[in-house]
């Protein structure tokens, strides 16, 4: 009954969607009104890095709500959980990302980083990279480096030039006329591709040369995902401006976009208030990402995603695996076919695990767990990924 109203009634993305009808969710489990539990090995796609329902996060949000919900739109009252967070973010946040200007969404966290370059630079071209991700608002998607989802939407944004990702050939395409140069320092959606650390101090140097602003988009690889609270400090390359949102807020909507002082001037005036936002910053997604970011940073969860890499490294490298690649819990295994990659899926799927798919690679398998995921399950899951390997041989 519900999955029929499901699809009668929610606008649809696909005509495979998994429908799961979910009971609730509990640490790094989901479980179905059907009584069967899934292990969430994905996070609901890099997002429940605490888990699900983090005990903390949820006292916050019940403390939240008993005090007040959504008061003004952003940028007018002083609401404290906005202050709180926005302090410890930035506490651990190089020099020149200063301020925070808090969003409800990833994609709309690139619309204001995309915005602000071209406000601050006075230019509008953008280089982005092929295989890239950024969202799929109209100017996140004029970035995105796919055509088979920006052709049905074309015309997108013009002037914007797409290099290769990891290939010192785009360089050239960074130039005076660059607004700024967007990038997520692991791709995500693309098929979980590190970015070589040279090629990156490289791009960083080009910009400073030229004038253009360094967007990271770190929607995907931030909170800790790859072993460090942003994947840029395995880099030691540090953006003007930094976006982000997914696991920020331990479940809750939130994003936002990280930049220095003087480049966020550039939104006071010409005219004031040129780019605002009713919900950015919700006091309750805000308390949330507070109790989340405190959380992350007391316990040992970076160094257990690392952990993580580990062990899956170590249990699955090298067992009918062309590749497994990515940081900390920010992983991939590259397979044969499309085929293999889809039954491995299926069959984690059956032994109730969920294993996802990326957006622009039919022959990676996903791997994004929750940071509190044990070594048993570590050991479990592998062990249905090879048995699966094994048995469509
Ligand atoms: N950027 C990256 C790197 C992402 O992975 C995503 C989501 N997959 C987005 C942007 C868009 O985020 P949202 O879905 O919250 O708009």
């Amino acid at each position: 009954m519900n999955k029929i109203l499901f699809k009668q009634l929610l606008a649809q993305t696909s005509d495979n969607p998994l429908a799961l009808e979910i009971s609730h969710s509990n640490g790094c489990y989901i479980y179905t009104t059907k009584g069967r539990r899934y292990l969430d090995f994905i996070s609901g796609i890099a997002v429940s890095s605490l888990g699900h329902n983090h005990p903390k996060v949820i006292k916050a949000l019940h403390d939240q709500i008993d005090k007040h919900l959504h008061v003004m739109v952003y940028g007018e009252f002083i609401q404290r959980p906005q202050i709180e967070f926005a302090s410890l973010l930035l506490s651990q946040l190089p020099e020149n990302l200063e301020q925070v200007y808090l969003v409800n969404s990833g994609t709309e966290a690139n619309e204001g980083a995309l915005k602000l370059a071209k406000k601050y630079t006075e230019r509008t071209k953008f280089v982005a990279f092929k295989d890239s991700y950024h969202g799929d608002t109209q100017g996140s998607l004029s970035v995105t480096g796919r055509d088979v989802y920006r052709d049905p939407y074309l015309p997108l944004l013009p002037n914007v030039d797409f290099g290769y990702f990891n290939s010192d050939d785009s360089l050239d395409l960074i130039d005076r006329e660059t607004a700024a140069v967007i990038l997520e320092p692991i791709q995500g959606e693309g098929g979980i591709i590190p970015a070589r650390k040279k090629w990156l101090e490289t791009i960083r140097k080009k910009c400073n040369e030229v004038g253009a602003l360094l967007i990271f988009d770190e929607i995907q690889s931030g909170f800790g995902r790859t072993g460090k609270l942003f994947a840029f400090e395995h880099y030691n390359v540090v953006p003007d401006i930094l976006c982000m949102a997914k696991a920020m807020g331990g479940g809750m909507p939130i994003g936002g976009f990280v930049s220095s002082q003087k480049i966020f001037q550039t939104f006071k005036y010409d005219p004031p208030l040129n780019h605002v936002t009713t919900f950015g910053g919700h006091p309750v997604s805000c308390a949330a990402a507070h109790a989340n970011l405190k959380e992350l940073l007391s316990g040992d969860y970076f160094l257990r995603a690392s952990k993580i890499e580990e062990i899956v490294k170590q249990r699955l490298q090298g067992k009918g695996i062309k590749e497994v690649r990515g940081m900390g819990a920010m992983l991939g295994l590259e397979l044969e076919s499309k085929e293999i990659t889809e039954y491995v899926v299926n069959h984690c799927f059956d032994q109730g695990i969920l294993l996802g798919w990326t957006l622009h690679s039919n022959t990676l398998v996903r791997l994004a767990p929750p940071l509190i995921i044990t070594d048993e399950e570590l050991v479990f899951v592998t062990n249905t990924i090879l048995e699966g390997l094994k048995s469509y041989n």
